[in-house]
């Protein structure tokens, strides 16, 4: 039987296991060469189940993984993380960070005066849901949010996430609310499963949003770490275009 989530109720019942009070499930905190350097926290859990997640294993048994750290904990640790490494951005990635969207608007909170900047990577599907969301960003001027979109259209969305098609329109809307509300933003898409046609009509969608959205669209595609391999497998997805990690750009499968 094919399971279908409803990534609006899966969110619910992520955030009953990796929220408790104000404190939220982390897997790692870790620094890293992405953005040129970039202090990150990976929480646990996510509200889809894509089949070339990269954190599966953790966001699969979400009861078995991570600790509870405040907000507190959060900013401090990464902000160290920073410091240490001389790095001017932080960020919050692994599973979706909008789960337990108090936890984060308090972990923003804590990081307001400290000169760095700040990324959000998030799949979009509740600021694409709850307009407020982006309102309650729109305070932090040290933010730019990343929605990472999957694939092109909502059957290729579902396809790859699991999620109901719908999931995919919401992720639009994320973009949409985030300029709404001046917050700064950029769609970066998963492209390793779409045809040329496909991207041009998800580009056609974007410049109806704004054409900013265009001009600062990101292409994303799989990275063939093992672990990336055995989902693929396990989910019988062929990326049409992916990397082998730490070969260059240029080498693709
Ligand atoms: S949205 Fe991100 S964290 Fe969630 S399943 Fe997809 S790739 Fe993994």
């Amino acid at each position: 039987m094919k399971i279908v989530i409803n990534p609006i109720e899966l969110s619910k019942a992520v955030e009953e296991k990796v929220v408790r009070g104000r404190s939220r499930k982390y897997y790692r905190f870790r620094g890293g060469r992405w953005y040129g350097g970039i202090a990150t926290a990976d929480a646990v859990g996510c509200n889809l189940s894509c089949g070339f997640c990269w954190s599966w294993r953790a966001n699969h048994r979400i009861d078995g993984v991570g600790e509870f750290y405040t907000p507190e904990q959060v900013a401090s640790k990464l902000v160290n993380i920073a410091y240490r490494r001389g790095y001017r951005l932080i960020r919050l990635s692994g599973g979706e960070p909008t789960l337990g969207f108090q936890h984060l608007v308090e972990v923003l909170n804590n990081l307001e005066y400290e000169n760095l900047g700040f990324i959000l990577e998030t799949n979009g599907i509740l600021i694409g849901y709850e307009r407020g969301y982006a309102r309650m960003l729109s305070k932090f001027k040290f933010i730019h949010v990343r929605v990472s979109i999957k694939g092109t259209n909502p059957e290729e969305f579902s396809k790859l996430t699991l999620a109901e098609p719908w999931g995919f329109d919401l992720q639009l809307k994320a973009l949409e609310n985030l300029l709404d509300e001046g917050v700064p933003c950029h769609p970066a898409v998963m492209l390793s499963f779409s045809a040329k046609e496909g991207i041009d009509n998800l580009k056609s969608k974007l410049k109806e949003i704004d054409k900013r959205l265009v001009e600062d669209f990101e292409e994303e595609y799989v990275f063939l770490y093992p672990h990336v391999e055995e989902i693929l497998r396990r989910r019988k997805l062929k990326p049409v275009i992916a990397f082998r990690p730490n070969s260059i750009p240029s080498e693709l499968i």
